[in-house]
């Protein structure tokens, strides 16, 4: 895994950092201590824009 020399973004602690890459093209950075929440986070995020974009192709609508 990519690390570098950063912030993390859900301690705000300088550290040695992970990227995490969000479907949209965004990321954010976690250090080790904060990577099993920052998993869990961006990879909750990446599933609603999924299911978002499949209903939008589906043609759903909301109630
Ligand atoms: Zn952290």
């Amino acid at each position: 895994m990519f690390t570098t020399q950063g912030v993390c973004d859900w301690c705000k602690k300088a550290a040695q950092v992970t990227r995490h890459d969000y479907i949209d093209g965004k990321y954010h950075h976690s250090c080790e201590d904060c990577q099993e929440r920052a998993k869990l986070d961006v990879r909750q995020f990446n599933l609603e824009e999924v299911d978002l974009s499949n209903k939008y192709s589906a043609g759903y609508q909301a109630a």
